[in-house]
């Protein structure tokens, strides 16, 4: 299916579940191993690729509310779990024979990069896997702004965000048999029926920087099954202004 999107530069966000495997915390080396081992792959099809890597598998700052912290103290663990999770996949990308570079929103000087937009771009360019870590560097955002951000600033062809679904549906299929999934839709359409798929900031900053995303099931990447993704958008749902493109507007 031709959905008239060219794809050089990929920006991938992968939630820090990806990393979890069967676990149900923390991070498996063997996951990792495998997450390594396809973007090696993917970039060896000749695409850019740069990662924004999540933390959930750690721990999201909103579920220690609940513990009584304070929510930009929350935050702040929630982004450093990034880094935790950044660092092991770059140890696995380099194991698997690739450049890879963790670049951090958050200044940690002793174990990634800075964020910086210009290195980033000569990065990419050279060949080299990039891993944006730390979110935004700011509390009360989530990294799927952080996605949505860095996608915008390399100019990225398209945001693949992996989810644990096979795209985006009317209702959550895990909890309603009659949800119906989209091949496509617009961003003004997850906005308006608040699609649980990434957050309203993320898809709201796509629209405005013209940044289509596919949504796919993370399971794909684990099975080695990413061509059809990548070739021609099938096997998940593809977010864009299209209804602007058809209307010619
Ligand atoms: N976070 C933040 N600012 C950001 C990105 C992330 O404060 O710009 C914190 C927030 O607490 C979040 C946690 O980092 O819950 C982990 O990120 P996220 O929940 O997006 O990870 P994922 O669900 O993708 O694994």
């Amino acid at each position: 299916m031709d959905k008239g999107v060219a794809v050089k530069r990929i920006l991938l966000k992968l939630s820090g579940e990806t990393l979890m495997g069967d676990q149900g915390f923390g991070i498996n080396q063997e996951a990792c191993q495998q997450v390594a081992h396809y973007l090696h792959k993917i970039h060896g099809m000749g695409l850019q690729v740069a990662v924004v890597i999540g933390g959930g598998n750690i721990f999201r700052g909103i579920n220690l509310r609940a513990t009584g912290l304070p929510r930009t103290s929350a935050d702040h663990m929630g982004m450093l779990a990034t880094l935790l999770n950044g660092i092991a996949l770059q140890q696995a990308l380099m194991a698997a024979g690739a450049k890879a570079c963790v670049m951090s929103a958050l200044e940690c000087p002793k174990v990634a990069e800075s964020y910086n937009w210009g290195k980033a771009l000569q990065y990419l360019e050279e060949g080299t896997i990039l891993i944006f870590v730390g979110g935004t560097g700011n509390p009360y955002f989530t990294t799927d702004t952080a996605a949505a951000l860095r996608a915008s600033e390399i100019h990225a062809d398209i945001l693949f965000k992996a989810t644990k679904v096979d795209g985006i549906y009317s209702r959550d299929p895990l909890k309603h048999s009659d949800a119906v999934k989209y091949d496509r839709i617009s961003y003004s359409q997850v906005l308006a029926e608040k699609l649980q798929v990434m957050d309203a900031t993320a898809i709201a900053l796509c629209r405005s920087n013209q940044i289509p995303i596919f949504v796919f099931n993370m399971r794909r990447l684990l099975e080695n099954d990413l061509e059809p993704v990548l070739k021609d958008f099938s096997h998940g749902t593809l977010v864009d202004d299209y209804e602007n493109k058809i209307s010619g507007t």
